[in-house]
This record gives C-alpha cells, sequence and structure tokens, in this order.
C-alpha cells in the first residue's frame, strides 16, 4: 500500500463487511447459499464478490494472447459459465444483456492481447470476471427481496499504476468510502468487486492473486465495520491446507499476528495483506464456509488465551531463490544497501535471507501476481544484479513455515522438526527474526510431504 495512513473515524461500527471467495460464488446454487447467509445476517452491508471460480484463470491465459481456435474455446467456457447462473436467474433479460456487453469486451480485448500483450491489459481483461460476477449478485439478490445496489469499486479503490500488483492509496479510499457508500448503506446493500482498483490515469488495475480479501479488509477499514467475514469453501483456519493434510485441525480462535503470519507464509486462505487494516483498526474478522455456515468458522481478533507454542504450517509454492555472490562482500561496507536500492527499484519485495561472508541468498515470492509469474525477475534486474555480482537463479522451490508462538525461545525445536525431515533436502532456513515463523525452502516436489510429515510430528 502507498505511504499513508487512514484517518477513519468508526462511522458504521453495528455494520460488518462480507466477502465470497470464487468457490462461494461459483454457480447459481453457490451464489444462493451467499444471499442466504446475507439475509440471515442483517449487519452486512456491504458486499465484496470474487469472481466466479475458474473465470480469472481463463481470462489471464486470455490475457497472455492465443491463436485463434483456443481463444474461442476459452471464451465459450468463459460464457458457459455466466450463463450456467444467467439462465437460472427469473429476470434474465436486462441482466443478459449487460453480461452480453462485457463478453463482448472480453472478446475484443483478448483479440488486441493477441497482437501484442502488457499487463495494463492483462489487469482490465481480468477486471470483467469480478464485475459479471457482482452484476448477477446483485439480480439475485433483489430476486430474493434483498434491496441491494452495484457498485463499482474503482471509483473508491485508487491505487498507483503498478499493474497486476496494484497498490491502494488508503487515504482517497477512506474519504471516498465514507462520501460515496456510507450514506447508501442504510437503504440498500452495496455490493462490488473484489480484487479491482483504478491508477490515477483511469486505467483498470488489480490488487494481485487472491486480493478479493484485502479489499473487503481495507474498505471494511474505511468504513469502520465491527467485523470482516471472509466466507470461502473451509469452515475456518485449519493448522494446515486441508486439501493437503485430511485431517489438519480447525483453529477456532487466533491472533491477528499469528494469522497474518499463515497468511504471509502461504496459507492460501487469507491474501497476506488481508489482516494489515484489520490490525491497524482491530477489526475482528471472520472465516466460514459459505456452504456450511452453521458450521461457524474461526475467529481472527487482537488476542486469544494460551496461544500454543505450534499453531500451523504454511506452504507457499512457486518460490524463486537468487544466490548473490560478489568478492566485494568480503570485509566492504555497503554492498547489502546496493544490492536492496536496485531490489527496491524494481518493486521487488525480498522474503526470507540468508548471508554469508561473500554470498547473499534471497527469495522472492511471484505466487500473488495476476500476470506470469516470471516476470519479477525482469531482465533489466538481472542486468542490473550481475554488474554488481554473480547471480544464479532456482526455481521450482516451495517455502514451507512452521508458525507458532515464542518459537525462538523454545528449546529442542529443532531436533522436533528436523528429525520429521531426515530424508530431505533442505535448501535454506530461516529463524530467530520472528518469534511467529520457523521457514525452510525445499525443493518444490518435496513439499507436501515435508507439510504431513511435520503436521504429524508437531500436532
Ligand atoms: P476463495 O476463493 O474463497 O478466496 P481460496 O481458494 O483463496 O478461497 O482459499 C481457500 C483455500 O485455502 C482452501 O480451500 C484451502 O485449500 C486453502 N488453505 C490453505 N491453507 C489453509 C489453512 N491453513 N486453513 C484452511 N484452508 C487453507
Ligand atoms: N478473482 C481473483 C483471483 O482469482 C481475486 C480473488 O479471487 O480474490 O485471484
Ligand atoms: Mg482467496
Amino acid at each position: 500500500m502507498t505511504d499513508n495512513t487512514a484517518t477513519s473515524s468508526p462511522l458504521s461500527s453495528s455494520y460488518t463487511i462480507a466477502k465470497f471467495g470464487g468457490t462461494s460464488v461459483a454457480d447459481f446454487a453457490s451464489m444462493e447459499k451467499c444471499a442466504d447467509i446475507i439475509l440471515d445476517k442483517k449487519s452486512t452491508r456491504v458486499v465484496v464478490l470474487s469472481a466466479s471460480s475458474g473465470i480469472t484463470n481463463l481470462l489471464i491465459e486470455l490475457a497472455a494472447g492465443v491463436e485463434v481456435a483456443e481463444r474461442k474455446a476459452l471464451l465459450n467456457k468463459v460464457r458457459n459459465i455466466e450463463y450456467g447462473i444467467i439462465n437460472k436467474l427469473a429476470n434474465s433479460e436486462i441482466i443478459s444483456q449487460e453480461i452480453d456487453r462485457l463478453l463482448e469486451n472480453i472478446e475484443m480485448l483478448s483479440e488486441a492481447a493477441a497482437l501484442a500483450t502488457s499487463d495494463a491489459l492483462t489487469d482490465e481483461l481480468v477486471s470483467h470476471g469480478e464485475l459479471m460476477s457482482t452484476l448477477l449478485f446483485v439480480e439475485l439478490l433483489r430476486e430474493k427481496g434483498v434491496p441491494a445496489d452495484w457498485f463499482d469499486v474503482r471509483k473508491i479503490m485508487k491505487t498507483n499504476d503498478l499493474f497486476c500488483r496494484a497498490e491502494p492509496d488508503m487515504i482517497q479510499l477512506t474519504e471516498l468510502t465514507q462520501s460515496l457508500v456510507q450514506p447508501r448503506l442504510e437503504k440498500s446493500v452495496i455490493v462490488t468487486q473484489g480484487f479491482i482498483g483504478q491508477e490515477p490515469k483511469g486505467r483498470t488495475t488489480t490488487l494481485g492473486r487472491g486480493g478479493s480479501d484485502y479489499t473487503a479488509a481495507l474498505i471494511g477499514e474505511a468504513l469502520g465495520v465491527s467485523r470482516v467475514d471472509i466466507w470461502t469453501d473451509v469452515p475456518g483456519i485449519y493448522s494446515t491446507d486441508p486439501r493437503i493434510v485430511p485431517d489438519a485441525q480447525r483453529i477456532d480462535q487466533i491472533a491477528f499476528d499469528e494469522a497474518a503470519e499463515m497468511a504471509t507464509f502461504g496459507a492460501k486462505i487469507l491474501h497476506p495483506a488481508t489482516l494489515l487494516p484489520a490490525v491497524r483498526s482491530g477489526i475482528p474478522v471472520f472465516v466460514g464456509s459459505s456452504k456450511a455456515p452453521e458450521q461457524g468458522g474461526t475467529l481472527v481478533c487482537a488476542q486469544t488465551d494460551n496461544p500454543p507454542v505450534f499453531r500451523a504450517i504454511a506452504l507457499r509454492r512457486k518460490q524463486t531463490l537468487l544466490t548473490l555472490h560478489s568478492m566485494k562482500m568480503l570485509h566492504a561496507r555497503g554492498f547489502l544497501a546496493e544490492i536492496f536500492t536496485i531490489l527496491s527499484r524494481h518493486h521487488i519485495s525480498v522474503d526470507v535471507i540468508t548471508t554469508s561472508e561473500v554470498s547473499i541468498a534471497l527469495t522472492l515470492d511471484t505466487t500473488g501476481i495476476t500476470n506470469s509469474s516470471s516476470s519479477l525477475l525482469t531482465n533489466a534486474l538481472l542486468t542490473e544484479l550481475s554488474s554488481l555480482c554473480r547471480v544464479e537463479v532456482e526455481e521450482n522451490l516451495a517455502l514451507v513455515a512452521v508458525i507458532g508462538n515464542d518459537l525462538s525461545q523454545t528449546s529442542g525445536l529443532g531436533a522436533k522438526i528436523f528429525s520429521a525431515l531426515e530424508h530431505y533436502n533442505v535448501r535454506m532456513i530461516s529463524h530467530g527474526a520472528s518469534p511467529h515463523n520457523l521457514c525452510l525452502l525445499v525443493n518444490g516436489d518435496d513439499a507436501d510431504n515435508i507439510v504431513r510429515r511435520l503436521h504429524s510430528k508437531l500436532f
């Protein structure tokens, strides 16, 4: 986010905001479940939606520029998902015209992408997923008797022009939300798009993959809501990804800093930046399943009683390791500063870092960006780094993080963790900077097994 702080006052403290993810709005039946949640929880006045499941990936493929036959096949898939929902609405005439107009735009932008692709074009194209899901959901809510209004989030979510990973301007968001959204909440439920924004010249941007959680948390903060509800496809945050470990345990309450650490280190259930606004403003975040709201979920709040030593294991795939060697580092000053200045100029944030006398190893996260994952390591960056030192790049690595409390003060931790990993190569270890994590960089193909072994050892 750009360097500014919100000046919000808690205006709407009796209201809550709800975000429904891609699987929650995947089809008509799933959308109905979301509508039932809104009908049930009258405090929900703002709703933030993702694109229907699968749509963002299809649009990203189209934005990469594909030849005509594949383009038609992809466009058909997009159309079928949208029409699967339209065909079940009672009054589909007007809404189908609006969706047709957006589908035509998608086709036109895809043709343009086949000629020349760009990050700006990618964001423009991809934003159509959220524009369509929100239009359809407003119609469905109205059919269920909920007074709902569609709202274009680009009127309030002003960002910089870092396409595919844009950073919101919180001061503008706060002012615009309070003037354009707040006054309407008494009369209707406002339905808006997650993930997308608008840069100063008026072009559409995106906040990076999974960014709808972040949108909801930011708007929630701007409105001073009493809770942010993240509705997804699992009934809460678990001790690890239940897709990898089916008997992972649900966490009923977790502190902001532990959950933020989980999200940062790859627990896909929350976008890594989601908890920043919540922490800043002390707004609790609830995570539950839109398919089974009766199962409850996880409450993320400022503090919990008796936080355990081991809380969770997170996994982040697609990690890139850069190793920089230079004899200039030997007894030298200022070398690290030079490296980090270059990385910062290229908008690269470094995750995990280790140093030796003449080398630095650092990992870059490439999972969150809307366009292709390789675009962080541009030729310009590599050329600049190579003028200072020898650069090695390793890909297909994964970061496994053990998340917990007082880890840096816990004796026997290393023995416990490494005894579970005796058959695996650990490429890099980071421990001690935060009391909440110990990170291991491992071969991408070993990652799932390592998570399973650690989970059975620690939980
Ligand atoms: P949405 O589309 O609703 O945003 P996501 O797919 O982004 O949903 O996030 C939900 C998924 O996060 C779950 O299906 C699960 O596989 C994954 N996940 C990863 N880590 C965890 C965890 N610790 N607890 C629960 N789910 C997790
Ligand atoms: N639709 C976007 C994505 O798939 C944003 C989101 O779902 O949060 O990444
Ligand atoms: Mg998500």
